[in-house]
C-alpha cells in the first residue's frame, strides 16, 4: 500500500487556456459607458499590447472621441494561436499557445541516449524500463508546455513515430534520430553529434534567451532513491542560477503536494560532455532512479511524467523572468 500513496503524489497543473475554437471570431459588446480597456480587460486581453489591433479588426466602429459605440459589436483580437507538431503524436501535435510568457525564448532540449543506446534499464515486476523512452516522453511534454508559452522549442533528440505516449510501459524502439540523422553508438560520437547540432541550431539564432536542457534519468543501487538532480558547468554562472531557479520550483511543488516529504535535489557542478561541450547555457538534469521501485513511479506513471515536465516548464519560465529582468543575463 505504501506506494500507492507514493502514487499519489504528484499532480498535474496543465495550465488551460480556453477560447473561442481557432475559426471563430471572438466577438463583445461594450457595457453602457464602457471604454475600450475596460472591455478589453474584461476579456482577459492586455489593452497594452492588443489595442492597435483590436482597431484594425473594428473599422468605423468608433465615435467622433474615439470611443465605443453602444449596441455595436466588436471583434476581439486573438491572444492564442495553435501550432501543429507532428512529433507529439496524433492526440498531442495540435498545440495552443496561449501565453507569452515564453516569447523570444529558445529551448534546445536533448533527452538522453536514443538510437543504438537505450540508456539505463531499470527491472519493473516482469518488464522492463528503458531509459532513453521515459525521457524522450518527458522532454516531449516538456516541449509541448514550452510551446503553449510561446518558446522556440528545438527537440535535438526525435522519433517520429512515438509521439507523447499515455501507457505506463513505454515500448523500446532504436529508431530516434539526432534532428534526423542516425544516431551513432559510440558514446563520444553520440554527445559529439549532438553537441554540434545544439551549437549549430544555436548559432543560427543568436539573439536572446537560448538555454539548453539535456534529461537524463539515473542508474543507481536499487536501493537508493533519489531526487531530482542538477547540474551545471562549473564556470557557468547563468547555468547555475538557472540550476538553482529550477530546483527551487521542484521544492515548492513537493512542498505543495507531498508537505511530509523533504526535497532532498541538488544543485552541483559536473564535468560532463554535453555541458563542457554546448555554446548555449546548459543545465543537465537527472530525473531519478530508473532501478528504484519509488522512483519508478515517477515514470511509469503517466501523470507524474506529465508533473515533471510542467515543473520544469515552470521553472525556465521563472528562469526566463529573471534574465528579462535583468537579473542573470
Ligand atoms: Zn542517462
Amino acid at each position: 500500500m505504501k506506494f500507492l500513496l507514493f502514487i499519489s503524489l504528484l499532480f498535474v497543473s496543465t495550465a488551460i487556456y480556453s477560447q473561442a475554437p481557432a475559426n471563430e471570431p471572438l466577438t463583445a459588446k461594450p457595457l453602457k459607458g464602457e471604454g475600450i480597456h475596460s472591455l478589453l480587460q474584461r476579456h482577459h486581453i492586455n489593452p497594452a499590447e492588443y489595442i492597435g489591433e483590436f482597431m484594425t479588426l473594428n473599422p468605423g466602429k468608433f465615435g467622433k472621441d474615439g470611443g465605443l459605440l453602444e449596441h455595436h459589436t466588436y471583434v476581439l483580437p486573438r491572444t492564442t494561436h495553435m501550432v501543429t507538431e507532428p512529433l507529439f503524436g496524433e492526440a498531442f501535435k495540435e498545440v495552443t499557445v496561449g501565453s507569452k510568457l515564453l516569447k523570444g525564448a529558445t529551448l534546445f532540449l536533448v533527452s538522453g541516449h536514443g538510437g543504438p543506446d537505450p540508456g539505463a534499464i531499470g527491472h519493473y515486476g516482469a518488464n522492463d524500463l528503458y531509459e532513453d523512452e521515459y525521457a524522450y516522453d518527458i522532454t516531449l511534454r516538456l516541449a509541448r508546455n514550452l510551446m503553449e508559452n510561446g518558446a522556440t522549442v528545438e527537440m535535438i533528440v526525435r522519433d517520429p513515430n512515438d509521439g507523447i505516449r499515455t501507457e505506463s510501459l513505454l515500448v523500446p524502439d532504436k529508431d530516434e534520430t539526432c534532428l534526423d540523422q542516425p544516431i551513432p553508438l559510440n558514446q563520444m560520437e553520440r554527445l559529439k553529434q549532438r553537441a554540434t547540432t545544439v551549437n549549430q541550431l544555436s548559432r543560427a539564432n543568436k539573439n536572446g534567451y537560448q538555454r539548453c536542457l539535456v534529461i537524463h534519468l539515473d542508474s543507481r543501487s536499487q536501493k537508493e532513491q533519489l531526487d531530482v538532480f542538477f547540474y551545471h558547468h562549473q564556470r557557468s554562472k547563468t547555468g547555475k542560477e538557472m540550476a538553482l531557479t529550477v530546483r527551487h520550483i521542484f521544492e515548492q511543488n513537493y512542498s505543495k503536494h507531498q508537505p511530509r516529504r523533504s526535497f532532498s535535489g541538488t544543485v552541483t557542478h559536473r564535468n560532463l560532455y554535453m555541458l563542457r561541450r554546448t555554446t548555449p547555457v546548459t543545465v543537465f538534469v537527472e530525473l531519478g532512479n530508473i532501478r528504484n521501485f519509488r522512483d519508478q513511479q515517477r515514470f511509469v506513471v503517466e501523470n507524474n511524467r506529465q508533473a515533471l515536465a510542467n515543473w520544469l516548464c515552470q521553472g525556465i519560465i521563472e528562469d526566463y523572468q529573471n534574465h528579462v529582468r535583468g537579473k542573470n543575463k
